[in-house]
């Protein structure tokens, strides 16, 4: 196991922003219509994580076009998680590697601390691999937010203070960020932990109702982890899933397109297991593919639409 080498870089504006919630509610005073504006942003920013950063850039789960592509970027990058492209890279590798050594974020290997917070201002984890990624990688302008990905989160900040001075920054800004980072958090720690199984995973995935809510549908990470092509993650009606709930609706729009859905049969527990893991060579395990092969030839899951 490697040691913990955190980095100062990341770790004093993460502990900052946490400060900064706590002493500013302190000093603007406590407020429930302030209180609203930061769970608004939360659930908003929430879906750029979840419909995001997890199942377009990630996993690829649904189609859409270029433009949209990179307002879900600039949406997902306002939680301040780092660009689209580094979170698609390392939650790559979590899939490919879930719950051994090599998982970038193993609450099995490495516990609650590590998978929650610690991996994500570790020096090892600073870097995106282009390789993880390349399908995502030709576009420019995700290589440019990927660079300056603190601007999209910045950019709200400011507006905020701008729009509303104190209070406005406080709560829409410091406590909303810290509530959204830790409601993200525990998709990587308490949901490999806490909750119950309902397909056998090489992994300790769990579905959970109360963390669904709290990540809007991420909570079903069990059924996740057995089938993560699925752009729906709340498998069965009462599996409340808001983020393919806002999906669903954009596609009547046609602002998104080829939504990816489990089968009967998949969801009866039949679907083609997820490829181990196998010990390649570092120089060519870049190249390993990270998804799941296609549940049918009609499904392609790769591909985003050029034709903007
Ligand atoms: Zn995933
Ligand atoms: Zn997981």
């Amino acid at each position: 196991m490697k040691k913990r080498d955190y980095g100062w870089l990341v770790s004093l504006p993460f502990y900052g922003v946490h400060a900064a919630a706590v002493i500013g509610v302190a000093l603007v005073g406590w407020s429930w219509k302030w209180f609203g504006l930061a769970i608004a942003l939360y659930y908003v920013r929430m879906f750029g994580v979840t419909g995001g950063y997890h199942r377009y850039f990630s996993h690829r789960t649904y189609r859409t076009s270029r433009w949209f592509q990179f307002i879900l970027a600039v949406l997902a990058q306002s939680s301040l998680q780092k660009g689209a492209l580094w979170w698609a890279a390392h939650h790559r590798d979590h899939h490919k590697y879930s719950d051994t050594e090599r998982d970038p974020h193993s609450f099995r290997t490495r516990g609650f601390w590590w998978s929650h917070v610690g991996w994500i201002l570790s020096r090892d984890t600073e870097e995106t691999d282009p390789n993880r990624i390349a399908d995502l990688w030709r576009y420019p302008e995700l290589r440019w937010l990927n660079k300056w990905h603190i601007v999209p989160g910045t950019a709200l900040a400011i507006g905020l203070y701008l729009v509303g001075s104190w209070p406005a920054l406080v709560y829409g800004f410091f406590l909303s960020t810290t509530l959204l980072w830790h409601g993200t958090f525990t998709i990587n720690s308490l949901s490999h932990y806490w909750g119950s199984r309902r397909y056998t995973t090489t992994d300790d995935s769990r579905n959970n109702p109360v963390l669904a809510i709290v990540t809007m549908g991420e909570g079903w990470h069990n059924n996740h982890h057995y089938y993560q092509r699925s752009v729906r993650q709340g498998f069965f009606w009462w599996e409340i899933d808001l983020t393919y709930y806002v999906l669903r609706t954009l596609s009547v729009f046609g602002i998104v397109w080829d939504l990816h859905l489990p089968s009967e049969s998949v969801r009866a527990g039949n679907a083609m297991p997820a490829p181990t893991p196998r010990k390649r060579p570092a120089a060519a395990a870049s190249d390993e593919p990270v998804m799941l092969p296609p549940a049918s030839a009609s499904a392609p899951a790769l591909a985003v639409s050029d034709a903007e």
